[in-house]
């Protein structure tokens, strides 16, 4: 069985999963997770997409979406930040309006990019976990209890 690594997204923990798995569960933050990989052939408009998997758009696809992806492959037409754990790829002909956040970045000769884009293989993309706030019992910053 072939599998794959995906990142989660909430935790940023690697995990080892089938490529043919849909969603997994995280065994560190227990959030359910999309690790799908797709592709987008025609006009698809979406507040927000998440996946640990795969986002490719054809030449004939034209993605409105904030993507919040591991790896995103670009042939045709992407409206929206996007945020990769991994690699960003836009081939020739490929436009992208958007800010990109992302490990790794490949710009062939012809891709268009409107907007701006941060690439560091070391940037933190998954928010550190905050811890959770031990309420003080009489600090004047505690959450109250409020019992309903
Ligand atoms: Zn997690």
């Amino acid at each position: 069985m072939q599998e794959k690594t995906v990142y989660c997204l909430h935790c940023g923990k690697e995990l080892i999963v089938s490529i043919r798995a849909v969603s997994t569960g995280c065994p560190v933050c227990n959030h359910r997770l999309s690790v799908e990989d797709f592709t987008v052939t025609s006009l698809l408009s979406r507040t927000l997409i998440e996946t640990c998997g795969s986002v490719a758009i054809a030449p004939s696809g034209m993605l409105r979406a904030c993507l919040r992806v591991n790896n995103l492959f670009v042939e045709g037409d992407h409206q929206g930040n996007v945020t990769a754990a991994g690699k960003v790829t836009l081939a020739a002909g490929a436009s992208l309006a958007g800010n990109i956040i992302a490990h790794r970045l490949e710009v062939r000769d012809g891709a268009l990019i409107k907007g701006f884009c941060r690439i560091d293989p070391q940037l933190e993309l998954i928010p550190k976990p905050t811890p959770t706030p031990t309420p003080t019992p009489s600090g004047p910053n505690a959450k109250r209890q409020t019992a309903k």
